[in-house]
């Protein structure tokens, strides 16, 4: 861990609380993290719906909170809107980690389109090396997954060790279904990304991201035609580096 905790001191808080913590409601989750790691614990979005709601619930909290996304700079245009709304909603500034190469040193170094040859490599480049060096300023990093989302996802706990990032990882909506979430959404009034309303229930990049046609999984629309069904962010395990670094 990277911080005045060691990281046997972590892992022996998060031991105490883990049980405990699977009965606790998602704010309660939420406020255990921020009062627990303070500024060293920063909520991680790319501003889908299950992220939307774990922002508003923070802000209800009363309690300042850190937040960043990983802009791959290939986000849709809806996207970076929503950013604007929730920057001037919740009064506070999105971080924004961006790759070691732009766009364009991608294409010099790796060719052209990268993601229609070697996605695993891209989303290394573009989200896992961004979010490792993020990450690696943190105690704690709070998401917004679900278990049901992904087989990758299925045994995730409300708080757990990230022995992949070697922090804390808070999962406060972990058990929700997609339900729950247009739910709490539609209650409380949360902004989102305008593409849901348009067959886009998960988002990612323009380029490896589609709507889905009536009858298919939520997450078909992410790169589809390979077998791909996560960025690389909540795997557990080393993730492969990328080509010459
Ligand atoms: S989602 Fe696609 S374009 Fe975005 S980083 Fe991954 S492979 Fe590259």
């Amino acid at each position: 861990m990277n911080t005045g905790v060691g990281t046997k001191l972590a892992q022996n808080i998060i031991a105490q609380v883990q049980s405990a913590a699977e009965t606790w409601t998602p704010q309660h989750v939420l406020a255990w993290a921020l009062e627990t790691f303070g500024n060293r614990v920063a909520i991680s979005s790319a501003f889908g719906a299950e992220g939307m709601v774990v922002i508003d619930m923070a802000s209800r909290l009363g309690k300042d909170f850190r937040l960043f996304t990983i802009d791959t700079e290939f986000l849709f245009p809806e996207t970076y809107n929503l950013m604007d709304k929730i920057e001037e909603r919740y009064g506070i500034s999105i971080e924004r980690v961006y790759s070691a190469l732009s766009p364009e040193e991608q294409d010099k170094k790796q060719g052209m389109a990268l993601w229609t040859r070697d996605p695993d490599l891209c989303c290394n480049l573009r989200k896992v090396e961004p979010l490792r060096r993020k990450l690696s300023e943190l105690s704690a990093w709070i998401t917004s997954i679900r278990r049901d989302q992904t087989s990758a996802r299925a045994e995730a706990q409300r708080i757990e060790w990230d022995s992949k990032f070697g922090l804390a990882k808070i999962n406060p909506i972990v058990d929700w279904s997609a339900k729950q979430v247009w739910r709490y959404i539609h209650d409380h009034e949360v902004p989102y990304n305008e593409l849901h309303d348009q067959n886009y229930p998960s988002i990612g990049c323009t380029h490896c991201t589609r709507a889905i046609r009536p009858g298919e999984d939520p997450r078909a629309g992410r790169w589809s035609g390979f077998t791909k069904t996560e960025c690389g962010l909540h795997i557990i395990g080393p993730a492969p580096l990328p080509a010459g670094e």
